[in-house]
């Protein structure tokens, strides 16, 4: 063995809390058993847990700038304990002209954890010059039928949907690009739906039907921010009744009640307000001129016109409804980080050790397994990825090893890049990139291409 990880309380999503030893080769775990072998490191584990490194199946990466991949989001996905991440969500991608192009950046620059992507079909859209509020016949949605194609044929794991930034996308369009999608099996399509708040059920229900019709698998983002304002309930029993009906639809959740977007997004249409029940001042300015600061309507109007870049934080849903998709044992965790400059929501940098820390130790919301589960095995095979999602023979390499009584968040709305406290160690393919507490770096992670 290259390495031998000593009586670490191994926390599998199958086989449950278990103390034994890990002994890793190359990139692959290769013995989990109670006996010692010989191996060129030891690393002793006693008293602290191992589970499988965090599969983050939305997340946001970061902008590429010149012509290099921006490590930001990576680094701080390592730091939390991801070791494999998804990007390209909510119709978004890179700024690159395809997906294909960053997977070669990636491949070239190097990378710390693992990752996969959607390509983003806003961007597609946009990109090609269609206006986000205006539908599309076929003459033109044949246009972009290359540029998925292209993406998908590189090894996109699917296509990501932005319903709710760029309205223009007709329930038609959307089984379009569902069908298309499906022409590509074990590919997906995550979706952010296109109304929150008051009309998230509708909003769920076209998803469905996307499912349902097309027979692609859906995977509905941040489930959140699109029904913890009093809809929850009907929500999940929405999804489970489609589940038992055999359609292929999931959801993940992140374990904060504020979103976190753009000023000139969609999002903040006339109208929000209303639909969430609250006013200006529920929004923080998370970058820019005024960062820091509670809005105001003078604020909010002066950054939709001159800055509609920046990133705001909206604090309008319920906890209560965050923590009963976070309970649901269908749900997946996923943090939908995204960051700039050190700028933007704390769940970039928290989210998972947030939920052991807060949700499972202090609260007591959830069940340890269940939530490691969660975090690992549920978005691994969402995803088909065989080798991840576990700790046993044969698995990937990816792992995390904490404090039980120590891990928690520690970025907030004011500080959002503070790493996390009490991982002690990260596993990408049997390479530390945390280290004694300590983000090391690396580039031991893998471009997964869907499909090769
Ligand atoms: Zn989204």
């Amino acid at each position: 063995m290259d390495l031998l990880i000593r009586n670490g309380t191994i926390v599998d999503p199958v086989m449950g809390k278990f103390t034994a030893n890990i002994g890793i080769k190359g990139h692959k775990i290769n013995l989990v058993s109670d006996q010692e072998t010989e191996a060129d490191e030891i690393l002793e584990a006693s008293g602290l847990m191992i589970t499988p490194g965090f599969i983050d199946i939305h997340m946001h990466e970061s902008e590429v700038k010149n012509d290099t991949a921006n490590r930001e989001m990576f680094e701080y996905m390592a730091q939390m304990g991801v070791t494999t991440a998804i990007g390209g969500n909510c119709g978004l991608n890179t700024g690159l002209k395809n997906t294909a192009d960053y997977f070669n950046l990636l491949e070239k620059d190097g990378i710390p954890v693992n990752y996969a992507g959607y390509s983003g079909y806003c961007f597609i859209r946009e990109h090609c010059g269609y206006d986000r509020n205006s539908p599309l016949d076929y003459p033109k949605l044949s246009k972009l039928t290359p540029l998925i194609k292209n993406d998908l044929d590189k090894g996109a794991c699917g296509v990501s949907l932005g319903l709710e930034y760029n309205p223009g996308i007709s329930t038609e369009e959307m089984l379009w690009v569902g069908r298309l999608v499906k022409e590509y099996p074990g590919r997906l399509i995550s979706a952010h739906y296109r109304y929150d708040s008051n009309r998230s059920l509708e909003a769920l229900a076209e998803l469905i039907i996307l499912a349902r019709e097309t027979g692609v698998p859906v995977q509905v983002s941040h489930i959140g921010s699109c029904n913890a304002f009093g809809r929850m309930t009907p929500a999940l029993d929405m999804l489970d009744n489609a589940v038992w009906a055999g359609v292929d639809i999931s959801a993940d959740v992140y374990p904060y009640n504020a979103f976190s977007t753009m000023i000139g997004s969609a999002v903040f249409d006339d109208g929000c307000f209303e639909s969430w029940g609250k006013s200006y001042n529920s929004l923080l300015v998370a970058e820019g001129k005024y960062r820091g600061l509670t809005c105001t309507e003078e604020i909010f109007h002066e950054l939709r016109k001159q800055a509609p870049e920046t990133l705001m934080v909206a604090f309008v849903m319920d906890e209560t409804e965050v923590i009963e998709a976070l309970k649901h044992p269908g749900i997946m965790i996923a943090s939908d980080g995204f960051l700039r400059s050190g700028q933007g929501h704390p769940r970039g940098t928290g989210a998972f050790p947030r939920v052991i820390g807060k949700y499972v130790r202090d609260e007591k919301q959830l069940d340890l397994v269940e939530a490691i589960k969660k975090m690992t095995l549920l978005p691994a095979r969402r995803l088909e990825l065989s080798h991840k999602g576990r700790i046993d023979q044969g698995y990937d390499a990816d792992l995390v090893i904490f404090d039980f009584d120590n891990i928690i968040d520690q970025s907030d709305y004011e500080n959002p890049a503070v790493p996390p406290k009490g991982i002690e160690y990260v596993f990408v393919g049997g390479k530390a990139v945390v280290k004694n507490g300590s983000y090391i770096g690396g580039d031991n992670g893998r471009v997964i291409r869907f499909g090769k």
